[in-house]
């Protein structure tokens, strides 16, 4: 290496969340060391380090929502708020030695694959690096999707994103317009309802609430499960093996999610009395097409006096004004969008250019398609956390991370194997074929679910109507089918050490 070449690692992973370390852990596991996180933000902990909004917390139990090898027995409650989640990540940087490979405020701006080198070079806010292989674990939470609402500009309060909460902006006797009713919002409503003067909620759509069986763990269940982590480990699989079993109502057999939609109506009916409010708070549309919300606290606090809610989106902002689809004018001091992330699309994929000169984003125009959820046609070497098809409708994302750390184990140790000793350089770059293969089975089990048949829209579905989030199965099956890299899979190309023109392409051993 010259002293201007720009510095090698073996992987650049990107983003520090839950996938990022995830990813950082399980390379060092795997005994590779030489790799870096590459972080925008000034700390870790992804989606719960930005979602600091008031009453943010999850709602997947705590025993199931943390990693398997980093299991925590002091848990304080059923469901962790988002402080002790965003904690938990920075405890795990620092218990795994993640930190001498994390790089913060370190924006990557464009990923470009050199075909000659098989590396990518990778420009970042603080410089230039190559990289044998890129992990894009940006997380499909990460970049606030606001409506373009014609007069926004012309409102002069405070207008923010629930992901992007101004903690300087006072609340208090102010006249809030809250815009969306998704997981986020229905968190932040009842925080916020009784400090405002006056809280208007533009629903579009109405959510499917169910109660919240949310818990202190108490003293004697910590203490057990620090002294025989076995009972934290039971307590776990009990948490998993419930939501594998629920899985086949989303997937296969929607109509008995009616008796579910009955619970829901119970819920909803417990805590409203007026029957207009109710009736604007009935969803038309099946259960668990939308995700199902869990909450004790909304409900009442949509019912309390200083609450008002238009059961109709936001369409304009004309100064103080704000007006929606229905017609319906409403006076607000601050507005607070809850309408979610850029998933459909994942942000990242404009800034990534594949073997053929085009952008990630050009190659997924007509709907986003990896491989078993990793890695794309014509981008050798990238792969992603969370790519398309491996969200969830009803379990915990850290199951469905760990079966793409697998994968990613199982690349670079593919790699290394195809490389032997000959010094060459090896990629691997995913068959069209083979990713048709996967999407087309992945798009036929999708037909029955509830996400496609329950008669509602959501963010699950791109522009086309396309599901390209939701993994149709149970986290177990999708396990299986991420525990190896199949080199039938792939094309494995291979250079001399000097890099071009010995480029050539091989068929990978079937
Ligand atoms: P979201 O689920 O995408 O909800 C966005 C909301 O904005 C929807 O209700 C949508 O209405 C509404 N909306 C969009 N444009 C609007 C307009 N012009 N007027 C009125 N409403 C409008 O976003 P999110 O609530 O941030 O949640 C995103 C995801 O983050 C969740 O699904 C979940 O995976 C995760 N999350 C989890 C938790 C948790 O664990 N408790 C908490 C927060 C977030 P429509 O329904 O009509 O489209």
């Amino acid at each position: 290496m010259s002293k201007h070449d720009p510095e090698h690692v073996r992987v650049a992973v990107i983003g520090s969340g839950f996938g990022g370390l995830g990813a950082a852990v399980r390379l060092r596991r795997e005994g590779v060391t030489d790799f870096v996180v590459l972080e925008r933000a000034d700390a870790v902990g992804g989606t719960w380090r930005d979602n600091s909004y008031p009453g943010c917390a999850c709602d997947v139990p705590s025993h199931l929502y943390s990693f398997s090898f980093a299991p925590n027995p002091d848990w304080p409650r059923t469901f962790s708020g988002q402080e002790h989640i965003r904690a938990y990540l920075e405890r795990v940087a620092d218990t795994f030695g993640l930190r001498p490979h994390i790089r913060l405020g370190c924006e990557v701006k464009r990923m470009r694959w050199d075909a000659d080198a098989l590396h990518w070079e990778v420009d970042t806010a603080q410089g230039s690096l190559t990289a044998d292989v890129v992990v894009a674990a940006t997380g499909p939470l990460s970049d606030p999707s606001i409506p373009d609402i014609p007069g926004l500009d012309t409102f002069d309060g405070e207008v923010f994103h629930s992901a992007r909460w101004d903690h300087n902006a006072d609340l208090r006797g102010k006249r809030v317009a809250m815009i969306g009713t998704g997981a986020s919002a229905i968190q932040i409503v009842p925080s916020i309802q009784p400090e405002v003067g006056r809280l208007t909620l533009f629903q579009r759509t109405p959510p499917w609430v169910l109660p919240r069986v949310d818990r202190e763990i108490t003293a004697a269940e910590r203490a057990l499960h620090r002294a025989l982590p076995a009972t934290a480990k039971a307590r776990r699989g009990i948490l998993w093996g419930i939501r594998e079993v629920q899985v086949g109502a989303f997937t296969k057999y929607p109509g008995v999610l009616g008796r579910v939609e009955k619970l829901a109506v119970r819920n909803l009916h417990q805590h409203v009395e007026d029957p207009a409010l109710r009736a604007a708070l009935t969803p038309d549309y099946r259960i668990g097409c939308k995700r199902i919300l869990l909450s004790n606290s909304y409900y009442p606090a949509l019912a309390r006096p200083n609450v008002d809610v238009v059961a109709s989106g936001l369409k304009e902002v004309r100064g103080s004004t704000l007006v929606a689809a229905d017609g319906t004018s409403v006076e607000a001091d601050v507005i607070v969008f809850g309408t979610g992330f850029r998933v459909t699309d994942m942000p990242i994929a404009e800034r990534v250019v594949g073997a053929g000169g085009q952008t990630l984003a050009e190659s997924w125009k007509d709907g986003m398609a990896a491989l078993r959820g990793a890695t794309a046609a014509g981008f050798p070497n990238w792969m992603t956390i969370i790519g398309p098809n491996t969200g969830l409708g009803n379990s915990s994302m850290i199951l469905m991370i760990e079966s793409q750390l697998n994968y990613l184990a199982d690349y670079v140790k593919q790699l290394d194997a195809l490389k032997g000793r000959s010094g060459e350089r090896v990629a691997l770059d995913a068959r069209p074929t083979a990713v048709h293969a996967w999407n087309h089975g992945v798009q036929d089990r999708m037909a029955r679910t509830v996400w496609k048949t329950g008669g509602c829209d959501s963010w699950y579905l791109d522009a086309n109507g396309r599901n390209t989030t939701i993994w149709p199965g149970t986290t177990s099956a999708f396990r299986k089918e991420t525990r190896r890299v199949d080199l039938a899979e792939y094309t494995v190309l291979r250079s001399a050490r000097t890099p071009a023109p010995g480029l050539r392409a091989v068929p990978a051993p079937r």
